[in-house]
């Protein structure tokens, strides 16, 4: 990744903000010593719109607009670090791309990245950011991230950003054996994130913890 031009007056955005963020991280059970750098290291407040820069390293979900959030820096560690449990991986596709911090932050650490958003506004708007931000191994798409990416399948990981109500079996195809996908699953009041692995018979679910995301839907939005 490159430099990274940061807005200027935002003093909450400075490195020291983002250290202490980073401690935190830590103190909560992150311990993938690369993620913590790429965290550290990564501007999110240039993800959130300029009003609501101030509040960018705070442990919470933040509006990105058409009703949807930018996950808290906590479970964008979480998640990404169950995805790497197992060691360095080369693809992993994102479906819910939003306002494309957690696509940095994996872009980072996998080497080919491929990211599917359904609302047509953030998906420009975060493909417009990445590419000022000159990142060359995202691959960006607006469409329904249930259908997966055929063409680019199999993938090493799978990440889903948003809430199915039940595990979206046709993405297990796309997933490598031995493949991880993280993602939450369950409605509004009932919702949990789980770490399935493929195998050769089929996949196995570890369900983690009760988390918070918004729902995954089906089709696109222009
Ligand atoms: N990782 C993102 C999370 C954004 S919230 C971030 O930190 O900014 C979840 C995103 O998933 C929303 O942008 C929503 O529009 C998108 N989404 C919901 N259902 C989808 C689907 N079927 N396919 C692709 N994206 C979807």
């Amino acid at each position: 990744m490159m430099q990274y031009s940061e807005r200027a007056g935002v003093g909450m955005t400075s490195q020291r903000t983002r250290d202490r963020m980073v401690g935190r991280l830590a103190d909560q059970g992150i311990t993938n010593i690369q993620l913590l750098d790429v965290m550290r290291n990564t501007p999110r407040h240039l993800f959130i719109e300029e009003a609501l820069a101030h509040r960018a390293y705070e442990d919470a979900a933040l509006p990105i607009g058409k009703n949807q959030t930018i996950s808290q820096p906590y479970v964008v560690a979480l998640m990404t670090q169950l995805l790497l449990a197992n060691g360095p991986i080369d693809s992993v596709l994102e479906v819910g791309t939003g306002c494309g911090y957690q696509t940095a932050i994996l872009a980072q650490l996998v080497k080919r990245v491929c990211t599917v958003e359904r609302i047509l506004s953030l998906q420009e708007s975060a493909e417009q950011r990445l590419r000022d931000l000159e990142f060359r191994n995202i691959e960006y798409a607006h469409g329904d991230g249930y259908q997966g990416w055929r063409a680019r399948a199999p993938f090493d990981a799978i990440i889903i950003t948003a809430a199915p109500r039940a595990i979206p079996e046709m993405l297990i195809d796309q997933l490598a054996l031995g493949g991880k996908m993280v993602l939450p699953v369950g409605d509004e009041k009932d919702q949990n994130l789980q770490v399935l692995t493929r195998t050769e018979g089929g996949y196995e679910v570890e369900p983690l913890m009760p988390i918070r995301f918004v729902p995954l839907q089906p089709g696109v939005l222009a």
